[in-house]
């Protein structure tokens, strides 16, 4: 029975898990940041001086001083000795899109056999790691394959613990010997510093000064899965690929939306106040948690901060999720798309704009501010018409290929959401100037017959992948495994070039005529841009042949997507923003594509090997006992029942035949590089398994089904 031992081996391993961490009755505020070298604790720990140097580069993104790196870098080593690190890692964000660390312990032995522990500035500025075997797209041969990290004070250092002590960690950004970006966090800074640049200018234009500069938030929603770690580790799909290959969704899944806000189930419950404590502790404001949509699925939202570490802290929640779920006996898959027939997640990208101390996107109670609000406004409905391709680009992946356009998320169709009360004001707006300041009349900018803006956004579409919520855009076309920095950059750039082509125009404006000006401005834009606007059913049939009228981007697939990257006019931008060099833009397409052909090819073999040495195998053995059976039966003559046992036996045979039929093309798809024909050829395998898997024997079945993977926990 080589099936149960590999099954006891398995459950041993489960069985393995370490205790709680969590703190009963927890005092918040206690522990909140306790683990993060923020502003509170530098003060502390640093000389007056160099403390509000650092707090400049911090705060208005200065270059760092050098001279003071020596003492900032003695003042985090105390701390975090006395918080028990041992090491230190140049936290960064290779383009494999997770985190890397390599860490070096703190330790410098001395002439007389003891030891010091050293932090130098050198160390803290900038590392060295060989990183000749990340993804480069071509950047960096490996014989040059120097990387280097550099420190990233805007995202504070943190401590990471483990069971037997812990690594003061250093958020980073990754670059080639040459200055070309290796990660995803160097082009995001440089996306963060040309919309911000951007932005002052526009508010220029309205008068106002910025005494810090203006700054992109987000907030990120995160969805995920949890099953049991026993049954995790009895599919290999789920090991390999993060996502089940087979599998028949049971008669009761989300059918009766049951789950969605339901009372979470104490062992979920237990799992996740851990991971707020732990979350906490790295003072990311971890802020909700609910059971969503679909059974077994569930989200964590903290409170939005200013976006670079809003990424920073997601890609800790990511990991902080993962490492909590083991030790709860859970395994969490973050996956697009873990299940067929129910649910993917997201991650919902709330994104904002603030500058002279207010949210740019907050409609406002004066006509002045309103002005700003409707302009910023404008400004991102030009800039995601006109690169609606470039969001649907930054969203694609093998994984999110699977949830994005089919009927529980949005449609690879991006378009804006704006709510009916501020769509039909932008439809005033388009009309020009009001005649007369009769009310309902049309709308007339920077006088007071501006019509109240919403207050709060009542109305909500779900189905809309970019939608205005109240004050601020949600992007919720991300995919839930990813790493927001992509998105974001995407976003910050094209509202960075939509700023600045509206800037450009209010310089240009006599200051008696800004009114005028400013309303023709804003009236051109969305007769040009209106297309984008849709605020009906986005799963509709109806708006995609709608979207097909208006010639908007539908980009169906992962593919598709990426032949729009590298097209001149999108490298042109990117290179006029800084935000990427033209061997940037065209090493993230390599990256990009390769990434998504070795999933393909990954997700093909593991098949393949499920297929071929497991459900087969099942599949004859329970066909030759049914056989057997029938031979016997005839043996003695008896006949009732001998018909419907030989129609399952041919029954399994036919699917038999599919299933070998597909192994077949699959395996040429694979010989092939094809990922397309890998992918068709995996779903006919899948559509002749799953159909088995309602015929086989329970007992002969060679992995856990829905129903258990779904439930049982
Ligand atoms: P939901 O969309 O599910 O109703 P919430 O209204 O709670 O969720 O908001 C979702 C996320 O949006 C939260 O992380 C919240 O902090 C964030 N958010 C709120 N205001 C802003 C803002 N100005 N900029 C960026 N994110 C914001
Ligand atoms: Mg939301």
């Amino acid at each position: 029975m080589s099936n149960s031992l590999r099954l006891k081996a398995i459950n041993s391993v489960a069985g393995r898990t370490v205790s709680s961490k969590a703190v009963k009755n927890c005092d918040v505020s206690a522990i909140y940041g306790e683990d993060v070298f923020n502003l509170k604790i530098m003060k502390d720990y640093l000389p007056k001086p160099v403390y509000k140097k650092l707090l400049s580069t911090i705060m208005n993104g200065e270059s760092l001083d050098s001279k003071i790196a020596d003492d900032v870098a003695n003042a985090m080593k105390r701390w975090a000795i006395s918080k028990g690190a041992t090491h230190y890692t140049h936290w960064f964000q290779p383009l494999t899109g997770t985190t890397a660390e390599k860490h070096d312990a703190f330790i410098e032995p001395e002439n007389d056999g003891s030891v010091s522990l050293c932090f130098s500035g050198k160390s803290l500025i900038q590392g060295e790691p060989d990183a000749s075997s990340f993804p480069s797209g071509g950047l960096r041969a490996t014989f040059e394959a120097r990387g280097y990290t550099a420190w990233d004070p805007t995202s504070p250092a943190f401590i990471k613990r483990d069971e037997n002590g812990a690594t003061l960690c250093i958020p980073t950004a990754f670059c080639s010997y040459t200055g070309e970006a290796l990660d995803k966090k160097t082009p995001l800074l440089r996306s963060i510093q040309a919309i911000s640049k951007q932005a002052e200018r526009l508010l220029a234009c309205f008068g106002e000064k910025c005494t810090s500069r203006p700054y992109t938030t987000l907030g990120i929603e995160q969805e995920y899965f949890l099953v049991d770690k026993n049954f995790y580790l009895a599919r290999p799909d789920l090991i390999q690929c993060g996502r089940t290959l087979f599998g028949k969704v049971p008669a009761k899944h989300q059918q009766l939306e049951d789950h969605y806000f339901g009372s979470i189930k104490p062992r979920v419950l237990a799992f996740m106040s851990e991971v707020d404590q732990e979350l906490w502790r790295l003072g990311i404001p971890a802020k909700t948690r609910h059971n969503e949509v679909a059974p077994a699925q569930f989200e964590i939202a903290p409170l939005f901060e200013e976006l670079n570490l809003a990424v920073d802290h997601n890609m800790m929640i990511m990991e902080t999720l993962r490492l909590v779920a083991d030790r709860h006996g859970f395994a969490c898959l973050l996956h697009e798309k873990p299940f067929a027939g129910v649910n993917g997640s997201g991650k919902h990208n709330n994104w904002s704009l603030s500058g002279a101390g207010k949210n740019l996107l907050e409609p406002g109670s004066d006509p002045h501010q309103n002005a700003i609000f409707l302009t910023t406004l404008c400004a991102i409905i030009k800039a995601v018409d006109s690169h609606a391709d470039l969001l649907r680009v930054a969203v694609a992946t093998a994984g999110n290929d699977h949830r994005l356009g089919a009927n529980e998320a949005p449609p690879a169709i991006i378009s804006v959401y704006l709510g009916e009360q501020l769509a039909d004001i932008i439809e005033q707006l388009e009309k020009g100037p009001a005649k007369s300041a009769k009310k309902g009349g049309f709308m007339n900018i920077g006088a007071d017959t501006l019509p109240v803006l919403p207050k709060d956004a009542t109305d909500r579409n779900r189905t809309s992948p970019f939608a205005f919520t109240g004050n601020k855009f949600e992007f919720r076309a991300v995919g839930s495994s990813q790493n927001c920095a992509g998105p974001n950059i995407v976003l910050n750039t094209i509202v960075a070039e939509a700023m600045d082509e509206i800037s450009s125009q209010l310089e240009n404006l006599n200051k008696k005529d800004f009114n005028t000006g400013l309303q023709s401005i804003l009236t051109d834009i969305i007769k040009k841009h209106k297309r984008i606007i849709f605020n009906g059913n986005n799963y509709s049939k109806e708006w995609h042949d709608e979207a097909a009228k208006r010639k908007m981007f539908n980009l169906h697939n992962t593919p598709e997507a990426l032949e729009r990257w590298a097209m001149p006019e999108n490298i042109a931008m990117f290179k006029k923003y800084g935000v990427f060099s033209d061997t940037e833009v065209k090493s993230r397409l390599e990256i990009f594509e390769e990434n998504y052909k070795t999933v393909t090819k990954i997700e093909a073999e593991t098949a393949l090997n499920m297929a071929k040495t497991m459900i087969i195998p099942a599949a004859v053995e329970y066909q030759s006992k049914l056989v057997d059976n029938v031979a016997k039966l005839q043996q003695i003559k008896v006949t009732a029942g001998v018909a419907s046992q030989i129609a399952i036996i041919e029954k399994i045979g036919s699917l038999l035949k599919a299933a070998e039929d597909a192994v077949t093309a699959l395996e040429a798809g694979v010989a092939a590089v094809d990922s397309a024909k890998c992918i068709a050829a995996q779903g006919e395998l899948r559509k002749a398994v799953d159909q088995l898997e309602q015929i086989v024997d329970d007992r002969v079945w060679p992995m856990p089904k829905y129903g258990e993977l779904l439930f049982v926990y």
